[in-house]
């Protein structure tokens, strides 16, 4: 029996429709392939250049397409040439998160052998390590609602049992999953501040309390400062990370770093009902419309929705499309002949996408 997936798609700004259309192009044709699965989907207008437009940067019908959906594809939203009256800049990303409660940001950071890093590595080794950053809370809450006088401002972090144990909760299934896929360690590490704040042992904590019903997997704790340099010194040693909203926000750019920039570094943002998968740079203005843009991190993250929804309704073809997705995608990466610009090549967008079809077909 066929079950078939409806996927709200917000191409919305930049080169979001570029990198949109070939990566539901190579959606549609691995699940031609399949048996079990369909996927159908529905374009939901938002961003900085409807607001110009209509007013609108969230319209209630995008809202309601995202709701109604199985998973939510979203490519880049936002100009910095279009703003609010108030001047801050259009993101309904981050109004889908709230709305749709997406506590749990998934940022894997993966270097394999072939791609470009800043970092030396040593023959055969390679990065495959996961961030799960909060992403409705933390010091995050406070966006909009900082005091600001003449002499001091002051912006409110917050930490919430609820949540927190969600997101633990969370970090610890997926450090499960990979484990079992044999792709992780079965180890979760709680990326904080506790020695500093109180919020922070707060956090530690209930981290301690929800790695009790883990027992089987390995739980411990490191400061945020720490992290960001073994990052550097030696990435390959973590598995899955878990952190507050602001401290995941800033490391999950160093990971881009290591992965040789934001071309290939691919986002969830996931929570118990919905899920939203984008790749983590933003709609990049200055090559919009040029057709040079990078679709990996895009069709990355295409495949994370491929391996949640598999995960989530049990269908085996579709978990094992994501992998093959994401395995087409770093052979081409390695293979290094059809790179676009930002990776060191010369190849345009639909060249890359058009690579990673083909090896996607080399493997039916
Ligand atoms: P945001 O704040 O919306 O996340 P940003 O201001 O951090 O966005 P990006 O839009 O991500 O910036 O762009 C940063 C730089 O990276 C720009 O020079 C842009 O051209 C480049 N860039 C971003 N995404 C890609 C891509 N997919 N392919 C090639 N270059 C990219």
């Amino acid at each position: 029996m066929v079950q078939s997936f409806e996927i709200a798609v917000f191409e919305g700004d930049g080169i979001g429709p570029e990198i949109t259309a070939p990566t539901i192009r190579i959606l549609e044709a691995l699940a031609k392939q399949q048996q079990d699965y369909g996927l159908a989907f529905s374009k939901a207008p938002a961003g900085a250049a409807h607001y110009a437009q209509t007013g609108e940067s969230l319209p209630v019908a995008s809202m309601e397409t995202a709701r109604n959906a199985d998973a939510i594809l979203l490519a880049a939203m936002g100009l910095p040439s279009v703003r609010y009256q108030d001047g801050t800049e259009i993101s309904p990303q981050l109004d889908l998160r709230i709305e749709l409660d997406l506590f749990a940001g998934v940022r894997p950071v993966r270097v394999v052998q072939g791609q470009p890093t800043p970092l030396k590595l040593s023959g055969g080794q390679s990065i495959d390590f996961v961030l799960i950053r909060e992403s409705t809370e933390g010091l995050f809450f406070s966006m909009g609602k900082g005091a600001v006088s003449k002499d001091e401002a002051r912006e409110t972090l917050l930490i919430t049992r609820k949540t927190s144990e969600k997101l633990f909760r969370f970090a610890f299934d997926y450090a499960q999953q990979r484990k079992a896929l044999g792709t992780g360690k079965g180890r979760v590490t709680c990326v904080d501040k506790a020695n500093v704040f109180r919020a922070f042992a707060f956090f530690r904590e209930i981290f301690d309390g929800v790695a009790k019903e883990y027992s089987h997997l390995i739980a411990d704790h490191a400061y945020v400062d720490a992290t960001a340099l073994w990052m550097v010194e030696k990435p390959w040693l973590f598995d899955v990370l878990v952190t507050e909203n602001m401290f995941g926000d800033i490391l999950s750019d160093l990971g881009a770093g290591i992965m040789g920039g934001l071309g290939l570094a691919p986002s969830a943002d996931i929570g118990l009902n919905h899920a939203v998968f984008q790749p983590c740079h933003g709609s990049a203005p200055d090559i919009a419309g040029k057709g040079v843009a990078n679709p990996f991190a895009m069709i990355l993250s295409a495949a994370m929705m491929l391996d949640w929804l598999g995960t989530k309704h049990n269908i085996e073809t579709m978990v094992s499309d994501g992998a093959k997705l994401r395995d087409a995608v770093y052979q081409v990466v390695a293979d290094g002949s059809v790179l676009t610009r930002d990776l060191g090549g010369t190849s345009g967008t639909e060249a890359a996408a058009e690579a990673v079809l083909e090896q996607i077909t080399a493997r039916a």
